[in-house]
């Protein structure tokens, strides 16, 4: 036959919130060969719940894995190529399934989910001054309905299933990437149940000094540790595939979907920066050897660790709840657009929200504020307001909830980025991208290949040791072409508009109280 030659190739699993994605690069030129993405089922069973099926989540993992295998197939490459696999993963989305049955006890809970909106509230009034930032030295986190440890909390308490599993020693906790990991090395015949630092560092659970499980927080929140996963280091092997077309390659790469962006792009060095517009938005900034922590609302997290015997690598983060989001809102639950893509059209249409501000504070308002009780608002409308201003008030939202965190990051490094990387499925909206450079008043660079995340992760897994397909060394990492999004607008203008968008955001702020 005549197969094509290419070397080895690397693959990722990219499970994020709105979708799966499986994905085949070229190690050597990190080209992207062919890929499948399906979409995920949400389902919000009451008001502010949002949930996800671990069982859909794993199906769509093998579906998008075998048609990707069938693409490659056709286009004549072998993928007996496919040394490596990694998975990147939406992160603190919650899972505890028997390891018996190999059954989940209850939903995903989703990291928008606020349900545990009380129990924060409480957990806060409890602390000594009514301090969110109470755990913060351990977990660079500050206590809030985001991370799995409240989420954990809320099934040990409220699901018989998972209180009677964890009593009778059954009972496993993980996040997206555990759960893949657990099931796609033999589930319940002998699965690997591990986690990554990345993705440890979200549960509220992990210190991220010690860089392990921390007892005290355990005991803080009453969590058992042995239903815990091991917690592995970003790049090495955790075990191998047990089933489906890829069975007995290796799985070496895990990082959260973030950190695997930040990999993704590159930006290896103390400085660089990414922001990635998916469902929520998130801005994350290398800070190198050192855990840097905030005064301006902004998260500690590990960035990665790429090998057992590396050190870890930290970042100051920005996140925002709600991004591509409010677009899957204006879609779904008002239907003024079928696809997403109509939005720019639409937008680009008029052209200016026409003095309307939209501040989709969804689920609370996550950095710089940390509010739960904020609920979103929509605000400056008149007779003449139509669909059309909606939808470019929805587009500014992102990009003003990006300058508020750009603003933080700026304050605490002291040092102000003088442009923004970005990634992400919105980022195909080229009005978004616009108006991005236009309200931070830098440029916007976006690479031309957009998959970043599940670059990120292949990376991982190509570096691993006894992979060793693909070199992280700078002088060896291909060159990513990219475009360039100049601001347009006069920084006057910019700073008008953005001010009126704060007013907006202290009318959503303390809704609920
Ligand atoms: P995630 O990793 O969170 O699943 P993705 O990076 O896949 O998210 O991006 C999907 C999100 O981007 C969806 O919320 C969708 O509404 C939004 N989106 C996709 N295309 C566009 C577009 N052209 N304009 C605006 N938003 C878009």
């Amino acid at each position: 036959s005549n197969r094509i030659m290419l070397g080895p190739l690397v693959a990722a699993i990219d499970q994020g919130t709105s979708s799966t994605r499986f994905l085949v690069f070229n190690a050597r030129t990190a080209e992207l060969l062919s890929h499948h993405q399906v979409e995920i089922k949400q389902s919000f069973p009451k008001e502010g719940w949002v949930e996800e099926d671990p069982k859909e989540i794993l199906q769509s993992v093998y579906e998008c894995m075998d048609r990707t295998c069938e693409k490659l197939t056709q286009l004549n490459i072998d993928i007996s190529n496919i040394k490596a696999i990694g998975v990147t993963n939406q992160r603190e989305t919650t899972l505890v399934w028997d390891k018996e049955t190999g059954e989940p006890l209850y939903n995903a809970i989703v990291w928008l989910d606020l349900r545990t909106q009380s129990t924060v509230e409480r957990l806060i009034n409890k602390t000594p001054g009514r301090n969110k930032n109470h755990l913060k030295h351990k977990t660079g986190l500050p206590i809030s309905t985001y991370f799995s440890a409240v989420k954990l909390r809320w099934l040990m308490d409220n699901v018989t299933e998972v209180h009677e599993a964890v009593l009778s020693h059954r009972a496993m906790f993980g996040t997206v990437d555990s759960w893949l990991i657990w099931c796609l090395t033999g589930g319940k015949k002998g699965g690997v149940h591990c986690t990554d630092v990345t993705n440890a560092s979200r549960t509220m659970l992990f210190n991220i000094h010690t860089m392990d499980w921390d007892p005290d927080l355990c005991k803080y929140f009453d969590i058992p540790m042995e239903i815990l996963p091991k917690v592995r280091s970003s790049s090495e092997i955790y075990g191998l595939m047990k089933s489906g077309s890829l069975t007995g390659v290796p799985i070496s790469g895990c990082l959260g979907d973030q950190s695997a962006a930040l990999v993704g792009q590159m930006c290896f060095q103390d400085g660089q920066a990414k922001n990635t517009y998916g469902t929520g938005c998130f801005l994350l900034r290398n800070t190198g050897s050192k855990p840097v922590m905030s005064d301006h609302g902004l998260l500690t997290t590990v960035a990665y660790k790429l090998g057992r015997d590396k050190p870890p690598c930290y970042a100051l983060e920005g996140s925002v709840a709600i991004a591509g989001a409010v677009v899957r809102w204006l879609k779904d639950n008002l239907g003024i657009i079928q696809t997403s893509s109509e939005l720019e059209k639409l937008a680009a249409g008029v052209g200016t929200s026409y003095g309307c501000y939209f501040v989709p504070a969804f689920s609370g308002l996550y950095a710089p504020y940390w509010e739960p009780s904020a609920r979103g608002i929509i605000c400056g409308l008149t007779q003449f307001t139509n669909r059309s201003h909606l939808a470019f008030a929805a587009l500014e939202a992102v990009c003003f909830q990006t300058r508020e965190i750009l603003d933080a990051m700026n304050q605490d490094s002291g040092i102000p980025l003088n442009q923004l990387q970005v990634d992400g499925g919105m980022t195909s909206n080229r009005l978004l991208m616009q108006l991005q450079a236009d309200i931070l008043c830098i440029p916007v660079v976006k690479p031309s290949m957009p998959e970043t995340t599940a670059l990120g992760a292949a990376m991982a897994a190509g570096a691993a040791e006894g992979v060793s397909v693909w070199s992280l060394n700078p002088e060896d990492l291909t060159e990513v072409t990219s475009e360039k999004f100049e601001p347009q607008i006069n920084p006057e203008e910019s700073e008008f508009r953005y001010a009126r968008w704060k007013k907006a955001v202290q009318r959503a702020m303390n809704w609920e109280t």
